[in-house]
Order: C-alpha cells, then structure tokens, then sequence
C-alpha cells in the first residue's frame, strides 16, 4: 500500500518536472507582462480609499508617497522596480504599450502623475513606445546619461524620479525629440 502511494507521487514529481522542461525559453517571456498591471490598479486603489478620493486623480498624495527605495519596492512589481527605481530596461517588443493605439493618458507607475498623452504617441519601430511630447511642461526632467558608453538624455518623472526612459533628437515634428519609454514605467489610463 505504502509503496504504491509513493510510486503515484514520485510518477507526479517527475510529470511535473517533465511538464516544466518543455518550454525553456517561453516560461520566462510569458508570465512578464501579467504582473504590470494588477498590482498598480491595487495600489491605486487602496490609496484613493484611504484618502477617501475616488473622484480625484489617480495620483497617489505627495505625503503618501514612498521615502525610500525598500518603500518602493514592497508595491511595485519586481520589473517595475528594475525599471523605473533601478533604471533597467524592458526588452524591445516585449513591453504591454508600444503597439497601443488607444486614446488616453500614460501615468507614472510609481506615482501616478500624468506624463504623457496618446496624441502626441508616434509608431517609431523601436518596439517601446514613443512620443514627441510629455503632457505638460515640467511633468518630466532631463540628465545627461553617459552609462553603456553612450551619451544619452535620461528621462524622469519629475515629481517621484521614477526611470522612465531616454530623450532623443530625431523625433517627428513638431518638436523632433523622440521619447522613448518603458512601458512597465507606465500605466495607461484608457479615455472613453
Ligand atoms: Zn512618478
């Protein structure tokens, strides 16, 4: 009796570990983008409930915002974080936005603040998602980025300093810049 009982489960171990080893490159690829979204909507959430400010922005309060970078990473996302705190990079063509075509409003995943609109989005086929324009003057800053070898302009939110991508000068008009951004840096507020 016992012996037949660990016969059926070592035979379940070893389907299981059979199951895993098939996709070796999808399994890492495919769970990635799910976790963006969930958690911030939960977050947002639970911040306009405690202020009791369903109607106003999805911005979370100045005095609700995270001090530290341990703050941060306990409410975003793992690749949010590697993003936007630790100015990492999501993989071209794999972020939730750069082939999003729909009206609306980007905010900062970390803070919430409005930084760019859908109208000023352009098809710039570097698989992130890209605009010539941020949504209000001094909803971004500039620095220079000579990381990697390169001499680049990094782009951040300027109200929580989140990462959000590099500047670059060969943009369409009418301002030729070309922002180009982190999707997991975003959340997209869809306008209906
Ligand atoms: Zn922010």
């Amino acid at each position: 009796m016992r012996t037949w009982v660990y016969g059926v489960v070592f035979s379940g171990l070893l389907l299981g570990l059979a199951g895993c080893g098939q996709q070796p490159g999808g399994a890492a690829q495919v769970p990635a983008p799910q976790p963006q979204v969930a958690p911030v909507d939960t977050k947002t959430a639970e911040a306009a409930k405690t202020e009791g400010e369903k109607s106003m922005s999805a911005e979370i309060p100045p005095e609700k915002l995270p001090q530290t970078e341990d703050e941060w990473k306990k409410i975003l996302t793992p690749d949010q974080f590697r993003v936007a705190r630790q100015k990492g990079t999501e993989r071209a063509f794999t972020g939730e936005f750069w082939n999003n075509h729909k009206p609306g409003v980007y905010r900062c995943v970390c803070c919430g603040a409005e930084l760019f609109k859908s109208d000023t989005k352009f098809d710039s086929g570097t698989g992130w998602p890209s605009f010539y324009q941020a949504a209000a003057e001094g909803r971004v800053k500039d620095t220079a980025d000579n990381t990697h070898g390169m001499q680049r302009v990094e782009v951040t939110c300027k109200r929580c300093g989140a990462h959000l991508g590099h500047v670059f000068d060969d943009g369409p008009e009418p301002t030729g810049l070309r922002y180009c951004i982190n999707s997991v840096s975003l959340k997209f507020e869809e306008k209906k």
